[in-house]
């Protein structure tokens, strides 16, 4: 039996199931988070309780949100929990072990068992303008009204791709805020795999139905198959500039809130050494892992959206089928027939997860009418058109080659919102698969740390 207790890296439904199963199991996990409260991202708590209760701030996912926030609690005397602390690096000279930045101090875990349940973010796609203040993405303009309980402005716009794109629109309509007009970069027509869904996910359509017939009766106006032109304003967001339907328009707008489906976190299997394989699912590179998450690393585990889009539902699964696997592992017995029934359950989720990225396809063609001024990495300040120099030049034929020659992905972020675009932009003008592409590799940190810290005397 391993002498460590597990360590589980994210405290949202993928997280909070698998820190249940292992408890269940008789284990004392240790539960990692960077955030404040634990809930993840769906699910988010606010930093102190704000009065408003469970319908106001989760809507139609309010019994679920409260079910997890509960395990969660319960668990308190039987995790040791860690908020706050940022996972910045997995090191592997002498003995696997994790480096943490915990409120403003460093600190040092050596692991034998390693559950990564780290989640996703928003995928964004640069085009004139989205760097002014005032441009959003849109689990941020979430996030604002989850956790802060406050709007990113008074007239907003909304843009991208998925089914966040209606249900944050709504729950900003709801919250008093004019909601200016909804862009899906898709087409209406995409929108008719949702009928095919509507026989395997009856709630999901109906609840995204009734967002998207919300928003219209509010009087918002609805375009299919945007492309932005700019963000109008000189020092913040003033309105939007797009074409639809071979249309140009402008629509006034302190905010803009949008954004592309969603972009898994990766880079601690990465620096774990886990092997990678390409998803065209979710257009991503990910951990290469077994149907329960145990991926070829001896010891190290995937779970929920860090894994691969799937949703909150499918992580919950994941978190748990994760731990069955951790602890089959370590020679603990699991529920064989459980883990058949969740395996199924999760089958399912995937089969709908197909159709819906049918009904908010990638816009896969975005680069054709970006201006090449724009900037394409934000931390390093490049821009689209020596990307696009360096790759038409035959210089440039993977992602590290492009990040070599110019930098793309070598900033603050190292990555985390430019290198999904490269991506696109390398694949678009080579004319390939993204996977062809290549897959950038993980550096640490893998979240920007204090300056100095690095080299600091380590305890
Ligand atoms: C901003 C945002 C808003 C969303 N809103 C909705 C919604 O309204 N409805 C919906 O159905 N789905 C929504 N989704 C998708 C949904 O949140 C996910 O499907 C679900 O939360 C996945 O659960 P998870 O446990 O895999 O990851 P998450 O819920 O993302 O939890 C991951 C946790 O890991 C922690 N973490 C990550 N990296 C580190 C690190 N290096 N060190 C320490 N901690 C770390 C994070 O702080 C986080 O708490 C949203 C996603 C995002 C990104």
């Amino acid at each position: 039996m391993s002498a460590l207790p597990p360590i589980i890296v994210g405290a949202g439904p993928a997280g909070v199931r698998a820190a249940e199963t292992l408890v269940k199991a008789g284990l004392r996990p240790v539960v990692l988070d960077e955030g404040f409260r634990a809930g993840g991202q769906i699910y988010r708590r606010p930093p102190v309780e704000d009065g408003r209760g469970y319908r106001a701030r989760y809507g139609s996912e309010a019994r679920r949100a409260e079910a997890l926030h509960k395990t969660f609690d319960a668990l308190a005397g039987a995790i040791d929990y860690r908020p706050e602390t940022l996972v910045w690096n997995v090191s592997r000279d002498g003995g696997d072990r994790l480096d943490l930045l915990s409120t403003g101090a460093h600190g040092e875990l050596p692991f034998t068992h390693l559950l990564l349940a780290t989640g996703a973010t928003d995928r964004v796609l640069p085009f004139p303008g989205w760097t002014m203040p005032g441009v959003y993405t849109l689990g941020a303009a979430q996030t604002a009204l989850k956790a802060q309980g406050c709007t990113v402005g008074e007239r907003i716009v909304f843009m991208g791709s998925g089914p966040l794109l209606y249900l944050v629109a709504w729950q900003y309509a709801k919250a008093g805020a004019t909601v200016a007009a909804v862009l899906d970069t898709a087409s209406f027509s995409a929108k008719i795999h949702l009928a095919h869904l509507a026989l395997h996910a009856p709630r999901i359509v109906a609840l995204g139905a009734s967002y998207g017939l919300r928003l219209m009766l509010a009087g918002v106006p609805i375009r299919y198959g945007v492309r932005p032109v700019r963000v109008e304003g000189e020092a913040r967001v003033e309105g939007l500039r797009y074409t639809s339907g071979g249309k140009s328009r402008t629509v006034a707008c302190d905010a803009l809130a949008y954004g592309f489906a969603l972009r898994p976190e990766t880079q601690l299997a990465d620096l774990a050494g886990c092997a990678f394989r390409f998803e065209p699912r979710d257009r991503a590179w990910l951990p290469a892992a077994d149907s329960l998450g145990r991926t070829g690393r001896a010891g190290v585990y995937v779970a929920g959206d860090g894994a691969g889009i799937a949703g909150a539902d499918a992580a919950e699964i994941r978190g748990k089928l994760a731990a069955m696997a951790l602890l089959a592992d370590l020679g603990r017995p699991v529920d064989v027939a459980e883990r058949t029934r969740l395996s199924r359950a999760l089958d399912g989720i995937y089969r709908e997860r197909q159709l819906l990225e049918k009904a908010f396809p990638f816009p896969a063609d975005w680069f054709e009418t970006v201006d090449p001024d724009t900037a394409l990495c934000r931390c390093e300040e490049i821009r689209l058109g020596e990307a696009v120099d360096a790759i038409t030049s035959g210089k440039a034929a993977e992602i590290n080659r492009l990040k070599a020659l110019t930098r793309v992905g070598m900033g603050r972020c190292q990555g985390r919102m430019c290198a999904a675009a490269a991506a696109e932009l390398l694949c678009g003008l080579r004319r390939d698969t993204p996977a062809a592409m290549g897959r950038l590799r993980a550096q640490a940190p893998v979240k920007p740390i204090p300056l100095g810290f690095v080299g600091e005397e380590r305890p």
